[in-house]
């Protein structure tokens, strides 16, 4: 029924195509655009591996998504319906100028990021809004479970559940181990720019700055673990804040284990996570980019990852009555489970599911107006449904509150 191009080829992209291959009826074509092509050419032999019977037609080629030309010509020469953009946030923008030019819908997880600047933020993209709706196409960003799936989380709080939220708690915790030292679940030079900033949070009307991982508290994750979680700065607070005027406060809370903590710790104090560049033997290199280059790939995390994760959304307020209310909708994924599906830890596969089922619901229609679009914008219910049915299985926890 529908073509599309997958952009990148890494942990995220793995989970995203092998999920179009067992969704054949609505992705029979896809092509995987990448920096590096084979990578993208294991993806396509692995789904041949696994599943054979998958009727999609695959098909991989070389893009520097970076450059709009040439992203223009690839997607003119493939004329998919849509973008999947799983490459990295430094490229949103050049991928939704390609989209434009060639008139194909886009998806991201995602937000744009700059790569010379430690800051995300919705404004690049929403500049977008007109254009994308005077072409009569759809940009839906941020569609992985956190942004993505835990903003339809609070859109299914908000249709079933409250009359109005006043706080907004997400949750991500990753009770998982992958038996190394130090390692990230996602590309880490994204995942460090993302720890090692300042947290925020809203209350009140405007944003509260803290210090890096400042504030913490122990979290009950139903059927995981009690962890320490710390609050950070996470981009679908901004679009919530606006989308749901009624909070008065809005969080979001990691889990990090005192190891990682500690070496994330010393790779700051002596300049590794930095994202200035410096002069190394005539070569400019910033040193996270260097980092990354020798840190475990988090694709290769998977074999051996063990436990699960739990991220969720509580939600405090008054009630469909106008009675206090506290609850908590929340998936639970093992990573060994998760390997066996498709070859990939947790972590891949809790953003890569989502982003399948948001290309699912725009290709069928069921999900579709011209513009560019968060998550919650859109009824969350046939997406909880296709999580149920994608592997992604949805629970509520009423009447406890599980952050303070
Ligand atoms: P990886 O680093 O594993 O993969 C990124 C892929 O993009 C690589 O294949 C890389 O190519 C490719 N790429 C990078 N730059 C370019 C370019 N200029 N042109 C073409 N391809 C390029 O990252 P992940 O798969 O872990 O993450 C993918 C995305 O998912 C990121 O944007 C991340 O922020 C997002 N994410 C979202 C989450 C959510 O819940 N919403 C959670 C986790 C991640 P190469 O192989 O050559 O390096």
């Amino acid at each position: 029924m529908s073509k599309v191009i997958i952009i990148g080829a890494g942990g995220v992209a793995n989970v995203v195509a092998k999920k179009c291959a067992q969704n054949d009826s609505v992705f029979t074509e896809v092509l995987i655009a990448t920096r590096t092509v084979r990578k993208a050419d294991a993806i396509v032999a692995e789904i041949h591996e696994h599943l054979p019977n998958s009727q999609t037609k695959f098909s991989t080629t070389t893009v520097d998504a970076d450059n709009v030309p040439e992203l223009v010509k690839v997607i003119r020469e493939f004329g998919p319906e849509m973008v999947i953009n799983v490459a990295l946030p430094y490229q949103d923008l050049t991928i939704m100028d390609a989209c434009l030019e060639t008139g194909v819908h886009y998806l991201d997880t995602a937000n744009y990021e700059p790569k010379d600047v430690a800051k995300f933020e919705y404004s690049w993209q929403w500049a977008y809004r007109e254009r994308f709706e005077k072409a009569g196409l759809m940009a839906l960003l941020g569609c992985g479970f956190d942004p993505g799936a835990t903003q339809v989380f609070t859109a299914y709080h908000a249709k079933h559940h409250f009359k109005e939220i006043h706080y907004l708690d997400i949750v991500d915790c990753n009770n998982g181990d992958h038996g190394k030292a130090f390692a990230t679940n996602f590309n880490p030079e994204i995942n460090i720019r993302e720890i090692t900033a300042n947290g925020r949070y809203w209350e009140n009307g405007q944003w509260v700055e803290t210090a890096p991982l400042e504030i913490s508290q122990d979290i009950y994750y139903p059927k995981v673990a009690t962890r320490k979680s710390f609050v950070l700065y996470h981009e679908e607070l901004e679009s919530l804040v606006i989308n749901f005027p009624t909070i008065k406060r809005a969080r979001f809370w990691m889990t990090f284990g005192e190891a990682y903590i500690k070496h994330l710790n010393v790779l700051e104090g002596i300049g590794m996570t930095s994202i200035e560049p410096i002069d190394f033997k005539g070569q400019q290199i910033a040193p996270i980019e260097f980092l990354k280059a020798v840190l475990p790939a988090p694709e290769s995390l998977a074999a051996n990852y063990t436990g699960q994760t739990c991220i969720g959304v509580q939600a405090k307020g008054l009630g469909k009555d106008g009675e206090d209310k506290v609850h908590f909708v929340y998936n639970v994924s093992d990573h060994a489970k998760t390997y066996k599906e498709v070859q990939a830890q947790g972590v891949s596969y809790t953003t890569g599911v989502p982003a399948m089922i948001g290309a699912m619901l725009m290709l069928t229609g069921v999900w579709k107006r011209a513009g560019v679009y968060n998550v919650e914008e859109f009824d969350p219910d046939p997406f909880i449904a296709a999580m149920n049915e994608w592997g992604l299985p949805v629970d509520e926890l009423a009447g406890i509150e599980l952050v303070k």
